[in-house]
């Protein structure tokens, strides 16, 4: 395991990916029932953008920097959460589990998996006071077949890989499929790279292709694709929460100015049919 998630925070897909992991978090806690959130690849949890890591890349330059002093207004609590953890000037990012434990109410809970075991101990000492909180070094394809459905049996999976190996997306398509197996109303998120279409259309393919319910697929890419380079990033969620293609559409207008150099373009497509709730 080589890849180390201190070099990539708070760069442009973290901020894409978190707008998003925060809204669907905002739909959870609309109701009084508690609700469990599984990270699968948690990471750290928290990171220091002046860091040797984060220096040697300087992706946060077209990422969170470029948003800081300006705001997000269509996703007001994930700014807030940033502004929370940086009393004066940028210094730190929240990852995906720092922003699920931000969002939980006494009742709901968050599990993270992590594999690395560094980065497992980093994190599991960072929330060993938090009780909503649980740290696993185990496999996150494996805690979605071991741990679901939860009790709660409300809730979100949330996916997001290093894509390291040659077979993550395979990982993935059966994690989607044991995993909704397990639990067909639970909200599955997965995130993925672009530098091309491949990922993206094997993903979506495979949501279609099962007829996976609410299936929902935003694409932001602050940059042109060349089939080289990190163009952008995108996002398939399956149980997609009513009126989320509105608002990941707010999102993209109001990021796509101000992120990479200000020329971003989006997608947003129905991949299966959206209902009403009843
Ligand atoms: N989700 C995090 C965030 O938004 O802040 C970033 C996660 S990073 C892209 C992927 C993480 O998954 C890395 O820390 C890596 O060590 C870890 N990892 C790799 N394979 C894993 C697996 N099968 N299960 C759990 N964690 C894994």
């Amino acid at each position: 395991m080589n890849y180390r998630h201190a070099y990539h925070a708070g760069n442009h897909t973290e901020v894409f990916k978190h707008a998003i992991l925060v809204m669907l978090l905002e739909h959870l806690t609309q109701k009084m029932q508690p609700f469990m959130v599984l990270d699968t690849h948690a990471g750290v949890g928290l990171y220091d953008l002046e860091s040797e890591q984060a220096q040697r890349t300087g992706e946060k330059v077209d990422g969170v920097e470029k948003i800081y002093d300006v705001g997000i207004p269509s996703c007001q609590r994930y700014f807030d959460i940033i502004k929370s953890i940086n009393p004066g000037k940028l210094r730190h990012y929240p990852g995906s589990p720092e922003i699920s434990r931000h969002m939980l109410r006494p009742t709901d809970r968050l599990i993270a998996c992590e594999l690395h075991p560094d980065d497992y101990l980093e994190l599991e000492n960072r929330y060993r006071f938090d009780r909503r909180v649980t740290v696993q070094n185990r496999s996150g394809y494996d805690a979605i077949n071991a741990l679901l459905p939860p009790v709660e049996r409300r809730g979100l999976v949330f996916v997001d890989p290093p894509f390291e190996q040659k077979d993550e997306v395979q990982s993935m398509i059966s994690a989607l499929k044991k995993g909704l197996r397990k639990w067909s109303t639970g909200i599955f998120c997965f995130w993925y790279p672009i530098k091309d279409s491949k990922i993206g259309d094997a993903l979506a393919d495979a949501v279609v292709s099962a007829q996976y319910p609410k299936a929902l697929r935003i694409e932001f890419l602050p940059f042109k694709k060349d089939g080289m380079n990190l163009a952008g990033s995108g996002i398939i969620i399956c149980n997609t929460p009513w009126k989320m293609d509105e608002k990941a559409k707010l999102l993209c207008r109001d990021i796509a100015p101000k992120l990479g150099d200000g020329r971003g373009t989006w997608s947003i497509k129905w991949l299966t049919e959206e209902r009403e709730p009843q």
